[in-house]
């Protein structure tokens, strides 16, 4: 049998926070740092220089943010990814759902967090690692598959990243909202993986307005799926699935203006429409309802298996320490802040 989707209970979702280093170029255009993170817990945001009077601020409305942990900028990756997903990979083996975001404004760090680097891979890649390792502990029979896709949402229309062409379409079958066409790649060891998803990446829509710049407005999808047999009480072999889907979410700042206007404030539509989306069905997860309005984008309804229920969801909210972002980033910790 599988306890993964939407069988019914409340939800918890957890909530992260991880603030990037200053960067030199911020720091040489003279800006200050107006976020603390103190106790691996509390993030006070301040404009001002010299501010210690954390009670204070405490006490100023939407200064004082507390989550189940905050990652100060010193954060390795390793760290975030332990804290953050180690647990949900273990779901995974279990043949349970789950599924982590990265939100925050443009140059925040959601894609530093998911993707990183080569020298310092991020949860995208620990994760396939971790799920190696522990597949190859367990070793009872060689019997577990996985699979990856990575895909993208962008203006509504979704696409393959490991294979990139003419947009996908979303139908609905007895396994739930497939991409129908999609790229499911078998994965037998890490090493491959860091250039598949480098290389994903690269084909995400870039900017229309800013061509040398990684694309803002779209939604990158991780899917790892993990499928392998056990014995049923009666000693039959069953078929088991669990899913791990890990989101590097589009900026979440408002649409710059800009000479195009059109085209920006109808991919600026689209983009709230699937932010905004995401942020109901979180909430109404949150509030244990009995409607989660999954259908209103396709990044909801793409995730509808993944949100909810038995499933674990992680959300890490990323954030810049400079003073320039200071809207951008209060923004973020409040859209954090009712996630919890
Ligand atoms: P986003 O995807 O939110 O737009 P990026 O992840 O691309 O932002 O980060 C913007 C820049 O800041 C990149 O050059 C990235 O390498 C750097 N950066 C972000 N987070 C960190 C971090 N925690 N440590 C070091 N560099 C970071
Ligand atoms: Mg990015």
């Amino acid at each position: 049998e599988k306890d993964g989707g939407n069988s019914s209970g409340n939800s918890r979702i957890m909530v992260f926070v991880r603030l990037r280093p200053m960067w030199k170029k911020e720091r040489e255009a003279g800006s200050r740092s107006c976020v603390r993170i103190v106790n691996k817990r509390d993030v006070y945001l301040t404009e001002f220089a010299n501010e210690n009077d954390y009670l204070r601020l405490k006490r100023l409305r939407g200064r004082h943010f507390t989550f189940d942990a905050s990652f100060p900028d010193t954060s390795a990756q390793k760290e975030v990814y332990s804290t953050t997903t180690a647990e949900l990979v273990e779901a995974v083996l279990q043949g349970r759902n789950g599924s982590v975001f990265c939100n925050g404004a443009t140059g925040a760090g959601k894609t530093y967090t998911m993707l990183g680097t080569v020298e310092n891979p991020g949860v995208m890649v620990l994760a396939i690692k971790d799920l190696f390792n522990k597949i190859r502990q367990r070793s009872y029979d060689g019997n577990h598959v996985v699979h990856l896709s990575y895909l993208e949402v962008y203006n509504e229309t979704v696409r393959d990243l490991l294979s990139p062409g003419r947009p996908l379409v979303l139908r609905e079958d007895k396994q739930g909202i497939v991409a129908a066409g999609l790229t499911h790649y078998r994965a037998y060891s890490t090493d491959e993986v860091m250039a598949l998803l480098q290389q994903g990446n690269l084909n995400r829509t870039t900017e229309p307005t800013r061509a040398n710049e990684t694309s803002s407005r779209s939604h990158a999808i991780l899917q790892v799926a993990v499928e392998y047999k056990v014995k049923d009480a009666s000693n039959n072999a069953v078929n088991r699935v669990g899913k791990l889907s890990l989101i590097d979410l589009a900026g979440s700042e408002r649409a710059l203006a800009t000479d195009q206007r059109t085209l920006r404030s109808l991919e600026g539509a689209n983009i709230n429409k699937s932010l905004l989306a995401l942020s109901s069905c979180i909430n109404a997860l949150v509030e244990g309802k009995k409607h989660i309005p999954y259908r209103n984008s396709k990044l909801t309804q793409l995730l509808k298996d993944s949100l909810g229920g038995a499933c674990n969801t992680v959300m890490i909210a990323n954030i810049s320490p400079s003073n320039l972002s200071f809207g951008e980033t209060q923004n973020t910790l409040h859209w954090a802040d009712r996630a919890k």
